[in-house]
């Protein structure tokens, strides 16, 4: 084709698809709410204005007399409005995408906008004020004197942008910011080389790989959605959440979750359960069409709408427990769902993203630790629950840093010997804010954050110390109880990393018993690869807080434990009168050699029964609580 101007069209026609594609798949889904997101959809609007109106006005220029003076004007007009927004769409893209306002007032970057808007104001007046450009008599369109201002412009857009990315630098995702640093760096090289190539127009395919950029890495709408289950995902929760927030525009969320999903996924397989996630996203989606919906993995989900609670709140509540009394139906799935709601009001929403994304997972593990359909609205009491959690987690943290784990000895008392013949080591936590932290406590929460791992390890160094530094033959001692938690026993290097441990400090595994509970046998397997390699080195099992699960007692049986420890709320049932269990489950154990440890004496007249009863020991208060090392060794020689 032959062009009317001197011009080589070539990049900027090439790039006018590409942006026509882009924004076509930009709007073929429903995009985040989010400014950031608007924002992005005007700088490919105005990109492309620029590409088209650019080219348009180069031939158009050429045969100028062909056409009427105004549309000659608007015609550029239109190209140098654009150029200018383009460069100031980008920055304030830019601004949204690193949050600048948390660093900078948000009235620092209205101030930024002054320069882009009082140049498109002389934009305008060029035709009576021949600043930027003019149509000459003869000779046509010119460049006048204020023309270069449009080039300042650009860079000057470049170079805030540039600053407020280094400002935000660690605030903002490090694939961001760095995306952010690519698409300015290309946008200087579009615009170095169209003043050296001056009449090729390559600024506007310079600008189509900028948007490329930001478009592969944080802009396409696939980023945030779940693929599978084809509602948003937690990113995008983030995003909306972030910018509630920060205008603080009130919002309030329903969070819906499967107690029962870990079974489901179990019993149905993993594609029905997909498939399943997928109707109630499809199904939430189109009956509260108001909501955003989320999906936060693991069988849960997150409607966010801006406003407080009301009536369509309820509904939808109430909406949702009445949909979940029935299956989930398609041609190939037939699966029922248990369902617990969540209502997060905005009076309690924190200030903090993290602080929210912490909240709704505190209460979903509530719920799912509930176990049962429930109906809960999170509280102040639940926030201050959480923060609790937060707290214990960093002091567990701290302590695990500064290795300042404790143990305590409680003695176990056996009933033919008549004294005492043991100890049971119990990890405590003193935090310098928090005070003493109850193990039942931060056992639970080392063991959701993965601590309970290191956490053991200490403990269980603190053990074999203990062992080292007394001498507990000569005390009557033979062996120590350590805990294990059921995580610790999934980690296939628990018999190396005990052996290891033991051997530093030069005490034979023998001298310790580790007490499991219930729950670690449950993935039978595992366990029975450690326990294997732990037996062949010396160390025996106690089962621990025996009738406090619901595990099946075959199973439990079929494991290398010697000892059974009968947990308290058993003990005190019986002497309460309320079961009469106690002697029998004894019975049992015995039938079956294994010693049976009762927990929780705390009389001379239960010490009396459970004797009586024919059980081998006991652990209480009667005897002692847990003691710090040094004070134990104390109570034991004054015993002997
Ligand atoms: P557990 O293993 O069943 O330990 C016995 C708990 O019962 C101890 O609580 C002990 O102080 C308490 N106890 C003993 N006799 C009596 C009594 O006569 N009356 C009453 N009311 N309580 C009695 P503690 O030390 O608070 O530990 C609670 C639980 O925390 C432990 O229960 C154990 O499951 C866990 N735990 C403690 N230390 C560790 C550890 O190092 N690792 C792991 N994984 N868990 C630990
Ligand atoms: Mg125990
Ligand atoms: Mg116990």
């Amino acid at each position: 084709m032959e062009w009317l101007s001197e011009y080589n069209y070539d990049y900027a026609l090439a790039s006018i698809p590409i942006q026509l594609v882009l924004i076509a798949f930009y709007c073929s889904r429903r995009n985040l709410p989010i400014r950031q997101s608007r924002s992005f959809l005007w700088v490919m609007l105005i990109n492309l204005v620029m590409t088209t109106s650019d080219i348009v006005s180069c031939e158009m220029n050429e045969v100028w007399t062909s056409f009427p003076l105004w549309l000659m004007y608007a015609v550029n007009m239109v190209y140098f409005l654009a150029f200018v927004l383009r460069g100031w769409a980008l920055f304030d893209y830019t601004a949204e995408a690193c949050n600048s306002y948390r660093v900078f007032d948000r009235r620092v970057n209205y101030v930024l906008w002054v320069p882009a808007f009082v140049l498109c104001g002389i934009i305008l007046s060029t035709p009576w004020t021949a600043t930027i450009f003019h149509f000459a008599p003869v000779e046509g369109y010119y460049n006048c004197g204020l023309y270069q201002l449009i080039y300042f412009n650009t860079y000057f857009y470049i170079a805030v942008s540039l600053v407020f990315v280094v400002a935000c630098w660690g605030r903002t995702d490090l694939r961001m910011s760095l995306s952010m640093l690519a698409y300015n760096a290309i946008l200087i090289a579009g615009i170095r080389l169209r003043s050296l190539f001056i009449n090729t127009l390559v600024t506007s395919y310079f600008s189509i790989l900028a948007i490329l950029v930001i478009y592969l890495s944080a802009q396409n709408p696939d980023l945030f959605r779940d693929k599978r289950i084809g509602v948003f995902n937690q990113d995008a929760f983030d995003e909306i959440v972030l910018e509630y927030l920060y205008k603080r525009r009130p919002f309030h969320c329903v969070i819906i979750t499967i107690p029962n999903y870990g079974a489901a996924r179990a019993l149905y397989g993993h594609k029905q359960t997909i498939r399943c996630l997928e109707l109630i996203g499809e199904w939430i989606e189109r009956e509260y069409s108001s909501y955003y919906v989320f999906t936060c993995g693991g069988g849960d989900f997150v409607l966010l709408r801006s406003g407080r609670t009301d009536e369509v709140t309820n509904t939808c509540v109430q909406g949702i427990k009445t949909r979940f009394a029935r299956p989930w139906k398609s041609i190939d799935t037939e699966v029922a769902l248990a369902v617990s709601v969540i209502c997060l009001p905005y009076d309690v929403i924190p200030e903090s993203i993290t602080e929210v994304d912490d909240l709704i997972r505190y209460a979903i593990d509530h719920c799912q630790y509930q176990g049962k359909d429930e109906y809960a609205i999170i509280s102040d009491d639940m926030m201050s629950k959480m923060l609790r959690r937060k707290a214990v987690e960093h002091a567990i943290g701290k302590a695990l840093a500064e290795r300042r784990f404790e143990v305590y000895m409680q003695p176990i008392y056996g009933i033919a010997e008549r004294r005492i013949v043991g100890a049971e080591a119990l990890a405590r936590l003193t935090d310098d804010e928090l005070g003493p932290i109850p193990p039942d406590e931060f056992i639970g929460v080392a063991e959701q954050t993965g601590d309970i791992m290191e956490l053991g390890r200490q403990v269980f160094d603190r053990a074999c110390a203990f062992l080292e530094e007394n001498n507990v033959g000569d005390l009557g001692i033979r062996k120590i109880n350590v805990n294990l938690s059921p995580a610790q026993c999934l980690n296939n290097q628990l018999a190396t990393e005990f052996a290891q441990i033991a051997h530093s400090h030069g005490v034979p595994l023998s001298m310790i018993d580790l007490e499991v509970t219930e729950s670690a046998a449950e993935d039978l397997t595992s366990i029975r690869e450690q326990m294997d390699g732990l037996l062949a080195a010396g160390t025996e099992f106690a089962l621990d807080d025996f009738g406090t699960g619901t595990s099946n007692i075959t199973r439990l049986l079929s494991l290398p434990l010697h000892v059974v420890k009968l947990d308290m709320t058993v003990v005190w049932s019986y002497f309460r009168g309320d079961s009469t269990l106690l002697p029998d489950l004894i019975n049992m154990f015995r039938n079956v050699n294994m010693k049976v440890v009762v927990e929780g004496i705390e009389t001379e007249e239960m010490h009396r029964a459970v004797e009586e009863m024919g059980c081998d020991y006991e652990q209480g208060y009667y005897y002692s609580r847990p003691l710090p090392p040094q004070e134990f060794v104390r109570y034991m020689r004054g015993l002997s």
